[in-house]
């Protein structure tokens, strides 16, 4: 956890000089989850409490759009109460508070968008609208042809038949004893990819994510983020 001092924090975003702020807080125009803070030197966490001046919210109203490359081992939400890292550990700098488009497993590496448009989150992660994601999945053995194409084709899971997915062998690792196969999928249930190579008995040992609509993790390193460029958002809607 990021705490800073309230009135460091107040400065930095902006609302008025550190020893104004000082002065705000002892005013009683400052709230810091809700409860009002009247004494200096009180911390917080600019990224995860919600800090009011006058009522109002100092995060920025502003629209931010993020590609994380993430590591596996890391979890896809704001806080663990385990202490696992999480996705917001990657994100220095950022001090809006974004929410991670759809989830990758802790175990599972690769391409994830943040943002803080909620709108924008919804509409890419509804189950009507059929955004791609690509996979390496990197599977023990090396799975007959027939069982790719049940995969293709659709498979029964717990939860239902997956639709259509688009599935190619990319290459067999004969000394590990592993295949990876590049999936293609329509639609994100938890866990959809790994529960598929389940279904046909050969389980996921990595999974990465490659792309997310059209968009690709291309060559940002692991653990690093970029903004998306305004055609990339663009191109997502
Ligand atoms: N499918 C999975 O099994 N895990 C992910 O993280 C994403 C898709």
């Amino acid at each position: 956890k990021a705490l800073e001092r309230l009135q460091k924090i107040l400065a930095q975003a902006g609302i008025a000089s550190r020893r104004k702020c000082e002065e705000m807080i002892l005013a009683g125009a400052v709230e810091v989850n809700g409860e009002k803070v009247t004494t200096l030197g009180v911390k917080a966490d600019p990224t995860t409490d919600e800090i009011k001046v006058n009522g109002k919210s100092i995060r920025s109203e502003k629209k931010i759009y993020l590609m994380l490359n993430k590591p596996k081992g890391v979890i896809t939400s704001a806080k663990d109460p385990q202490g696992r890292k999480v996705v917001a550990d990657f994100l220095p700098g950022i001090r809006e508070r974004v929410y991670p488009v759809g989830r990758l497993d802790y175990d599972t590496e690769g391409l994830l968008l943040l943002t803080n448009d909620g709108e924008f989150a919804n509409l890419l992660t509804h189950p009507s609208h059929h955004v791609p994601k690509m996979y390496f999945a990197t599977v023990k053995g090396t799975p007959h042809g027939s069982l790719l194409e049940k995969l293709k084709s659709g498979i029964m899971l717990e939860d239902g038949m997956t639709a259509p997915a688009d599935v190619e062998y990319q290459d067999v690792d004969e000394e590990n004893k592993t295949s990876t196969i590049r999936i293609t999928i329509y639609e994100g249930r938890n866990r959809q990819v790994r529960r598929m190579f389940d279904a046909i008995n050969h389980p996921v040992v990595r999974l990465r994510r490659v792309k997310f609509g059209d968009i690709g993790l291309q060559n940002l390193a692991r653990g690093q983020f970029r903004h998306l460029t305004p055609v990339e958002v663009k191109e997502l809607r």
